[in-house]
């Protein structure tokens, strides 16, 4: 693992060091305030030993608007991509050779204060750890969509990848589980009417051939997978919209045979399709994703330039 620390306002130099436990104050800041925020994304190998990083200037651009929300200090590229570049090339054998498969990589950085005010921590920690990940087969999602519980809302943290976030919604995803359910439908904190992520992905749906996906906007992950795919569809000159999708619009579009598809989209699964859907008492249950649908082509097109057997014509990956 990288390891570096954060001090007398400036970052020390990181050291990659296994894998283990480390000493650091009883109670840290980040479990008295909640300063603790992470990233997530792959390297993947290439043939002789190499291997690619997918968008990792895009996921460090994120870190650093995650530590802007969250009062924490900003982590330079000469550790985050440089940094993940070094250990992929040390752990470079950890990579599974099958199709698909990757290494995840998982920043995270804390406060590790002592406070004993409420202010920002003066100290913290900016670690990267590894870990081999198989080919990602989802079976189809179902969701419920929740009315009790918010996951952002307007002025909060919802763009920001923050444990806080993370916190606060698992007692939603225990309760959905309980019913019979995967994850939650997100709704806005407002109105409990728009549609904002699937469980902790963004979602798209497919409605008479448009992909329809919500703004961004302060309340939705700005997801680097939910960006990859807008462009490939783009590129593949399907229509797509980013504008608000109110839950009543999608169980119409599905009772009018609109709905052709959704999806949850992020790192792990890149297109989760999505089975069930409930909204208090009604329920429908989208179609299967089939091999020549927009979604099922859109992820092949990724993992085909994830993979290297399509031209990476975005110029998404970094090789090291
Ligand atoms: C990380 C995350 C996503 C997806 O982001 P990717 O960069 O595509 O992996 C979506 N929603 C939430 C809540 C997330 O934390």
């Amino acid at each position: 693992m990288l390891v570096a620390d954060y001090a007398n306002g400036t970052w020390g130099d990181p050291k990659i060091v296994p894998y283990g436990a480390q000493m650091m104050a009883a109670a840290p800041a980040v479990a008295h305030y909640g300063q603790g925020i992470f990233e997530g994304f792959k390297a993947f190998p290439r043939s002789g030993g190499g291997a690619v990083l997918f968008r990792p200037d895009a996921n460090h651009a994120r870190m650093n608007r995650t530590c802007q929300r969250m009062a924490m200090p900003e982590i330079p590229a000469s550790i985050f991509i440089d940094g993940t570049a070094a250990l992929v090339q040390l752990d470079r054998n950890w990579i599974p050779e099958s199709d698909g498969a990757a290494l995840y990589i998982r920043p995270v950085m804390f406060a590790t204060g002592e406070p004993l005010g409420v202010r920002p921590s003066d100290t913290f920690r900016f670690i990267i750890e590894t870990c081999p990940s198989g080919p990602y087969f989802s079976g189809a999602v179902d969701l419920i969509a929740e009315d009790v519980y918010v996951r952002a809302f307007p002025g909060g943290t919802g763009a920001a990848k923050c444990g806080g976030n993370y916190a606060g919604s698992m007692l939603a995803s225990l309760e959905a589980q309980k019913k019979g359910f995967h994850n939650v439908l997100w709704l806005d904190g407002i109105e409990r009417k728009w549609v904002e992520e699937a469980g902790l992905m963004n979602v798209v749906f497919v409605i008479g051939g448009t992909v329809v996906t919500p703004p961004l906007g302060g309340t939705i992950l700005p997801g680097i997978t939910r960006d990859s795919v807008l462009t490939l569809l783009r590129d593949m000159k399907v229509p797509v919209e980013e504008r608000r999708i109110s839950i009543d619009e999608v169980f119409e579009a599905h009772a009018a045979g609109r709905l052709d598809g959704a999806a949850g989209v992020g790192t792990a699964a890149v297109i989760a399709p999505l089975g069930r859907l409930r909204h208090k008492d009604r329920e429908i249950t989208v179609k299967p994703m089939a091999p020549d649908s927009v979604l099922a082509r859109v992820g092949a097109e990724l993992e085909g330039i994830r993979s290297g057997r399509l031209a990476d014509r975005h110029g998404w990956l970094l090789a090291i």
